[in-house]
């Protein structure tokens, strides 16, 4: 697997969260040339503002600004899921299929949108189960080792307090543009409150707080192996 053009996936429990929580992270690796799929697992019927058919074509037109593709998933529905092995096994067969380097999934921290966090949990689980050669469930396809499992947080509350995080950089215009117009086009849950204000304005304190313009975080579930201390030399911390 060549891990700079092998696909991401991305799994998110409603129509917009991967958008929010880790937008411009795609834009950045499929403006590099990395195919990018995602994996939606309801399509917000539960939500306050906006029908399940809007937020349908809601994601479809976000998608298409960060360049990736997109799939919904029939678990449990919004604000029903359950940390159940099917579902697992589920998630794993898509991993299967689409055969990722990378992969985004909600942090497991419990003080947020219970899918969230059950999601997180499943996605984990998919990941080794992807592996496991003799799972009868999963028979009909070849296993897949993924490189990396990532957790995006949404908001604060969702940020896992015993991982370290690693700052993606994301202060190039067509990334931000592109990430820009994905989180603009979930305009039903816009009137809620402007999370698209919010979701920028967190992505300039991270980057900030590194010493760039704009950053999204990702949590890696598993410490990181590089071939050299170049790549790990620069610290978010300005001394
Ligand atoms: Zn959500």
């Amino acid at each position: 697997m060549n891990l700079s053009t092998a696909p991401l996936l991305a799994f998110g429990a409603h129509p917009d969260d991967i958008e929010f929580g880790a937008g411009a992270i795609v834009a950045r690796e499929t403006q590099s040339g990395r195919p990018a799929h995602f994996a939606v697992c309801s399509r917000g019927e539960a939500g306050t503002n906006g029908t399940p058919a809007e937020r349908t074509k809601e994601t479809e037109r976000a998608a298409k600004a960060l360049g990736a593709t997109v799939e919904f998933l029939e678990l449990d529905g919004d604000s029903h899921l359950e940390l159940r092995n099917a579902h697992a096994l589920k998630l794993a067969a898509v991993i299967r299929t689409v055969r990722p380097a990378l992969v985004l999934a909600p942090s497991p921290e419990p003080n947020q949108h219970p899918d969230h966090w059950r999601l997180g949990q499943l996605v984990r689980d998919a990941t080794r189960l992807a592996r496991y050669g003799g799972l009868k469930e999963l028979k009909s396809q070849t296993p897949h080792a993924i490189g990396q499992l990532f957790f995006y947080a949404l908001g604060p509350g969702a940020e896992p307090r015993d991982l370290s995080p690693v700052v993606i950089d994301i202060s190039a215009k067509e990334v931000m543009a592109a990430w820009t117009k994905s989180m603009e086009a979930h305009a039903s849950q816009m009137k809620t409150r402007n999370y698209v204000e919010l979701q920028l304005a967190r992505a300039r304190v991270h980057g900030l707080n590194a010493g760039v313009a704009h950053g999204q975080l990702l949590w890696p579930n598993d410490p990181l192996v590089f071939h050299s201390l170049t790549d790990i030399s620069r610290g978010a911390r300005r001394f």
